[in-house]
């Protein structure tokens, strides 16, 4: 049973998932690995009493550190060979929020968001100016070849000779995009959301997706729930997919387990391959996605992790 004030965390890596069939044992299990990691972080501040907005950080930022997952270390390529990353974090409490918007350069784009919303007027902040004030934050910056790799840059090539060809597209959505994304729940009930993302792979430099846009791909109110999403960021925001489903709670009497699944096969039908994950104000977290799979994680008040990336059954291990 979840009252309002048990804490719960759930986490994604990205609907960017690797085929199941491509997928070896040791790759699986980094994933797996990685994802625990993650969850560990977050749940280790929430089990001792943090707020939501800690736990959401941390998991974000083991995500973010974690070179297999498409956010800061191990982000996609723009069409001109750059990284450019957006990243978004809100607290449902008082609803206060903070972006940035094709940066390159703070270790944790997180980070700088979180700055942008606690130490700034703004709410988004993008390019050279975000990576200034971030600089003024006194944030750790690592140099472009840090969050460059190997995979990512065979993903552009790929694209980019596609497209040379007029070749119709068949990548697999592990080359074409991914996201890192928590939702929280504390033990006073604040509600929180944080999502980073490299964006899509050879996407158009200043091509900025749903992530940084609340209530497109973040989002989070203590009155309705929390969310973050990933998928194909142009449908999201079209769609204000995190805020759709907010106002399902609000207005339609729908639950999260009712409103999130729903949208997200809604947004299919528009093209939106994806997923998210959300956390309401009571109940265990919702994992959906309409992709082949979307690395993901929960944890609830019983401590057990429990991590999956396609359509088995969750994997199970105590924190
Ligand atoms: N939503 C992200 C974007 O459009 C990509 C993803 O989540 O896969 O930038």
């Amino acid at each position: 049973m979840h009252d309002p004030h048990t804490p719960a965390l759930a986490i994604h890596g990205g609907a960017g998932t690797i085929p199941k069939s491509a997928l070896d044992d040791k790759t699986l299990a980094a994933h797996h690995a990685g994802l625990r990691a993650a969850l560990t972080a977050g749940w280790c501040l929430l089990a001792a009493g943090a707020p939501a907005l800690d736990a959401v950080t941390a998991a974000v930022m083991a995500l973010e550190d974690d070179p297999l997952f498409n956010a800061a270390r191990g982000a996609v390529f723009t069409a001109d060979g750059r990284l450019e990353m957006d990243a978004a974090i809100m607290d449902g409490k008082a609803r206060r929020a903070g972006a940035v918007a094709g940066i390159c350069g703070p270790k944790n784009p997180i980070l700088a968001a979180r700055a942008v919303m606690e130490n700034s007027p703004a709410v988004l902040l993008a390019g050279t100016g975000a990576e200034a004030f971030a600089r003024s934050q006194n944030l750790v910056f690592m140099p472009e070849t840090y969050f460059q790799t190997e995979r990512r840059r065979a993903s552009l090539s790929l694209e980019l000779n596609r497209r040379l060809a007029g070749a119709p597209d068949t990548r697999t959505d592990a080359d074409r995009h991914g996201t890192v994304g928590a939702v929280a729940r504390d033990a006073a009930g604040n509600l929180a959301a944080a999502t980073s993302t490299g964006g899509m792979t050879a996407k158009l430099p200043g091509r900025i997706g749903d992530t940084p846009i609340f209530g497109a791909g973040t989002y989070a109110d203590n009155a309705t729930c929390a969310v973050s999403c990933t998928g194909t960021g142009e449908v999201f925001v079209r769609f204000t997919a995190a805020s759709e489903i907010a106002a399902r709670l609000r207005h339609a009497g729908q639950s999260l387990a009712q409103a999130a699944p729903a949208v997200i096969a809604e947004l299919l039908t528009h093209g939106g391959d994806g997923g998210l994950i959300a956390i309401a104000a009571d109940g265990p977290p919702v994992l959906t996605f309409n992709s082949t799979g979307m690395y993901r994680g929960y944890v609830t008040s019983d401590g057990i992790l429990h991590t999956a990336i396609h359509r088995e059954d969750f994997t199970t291990q105590i924190s």
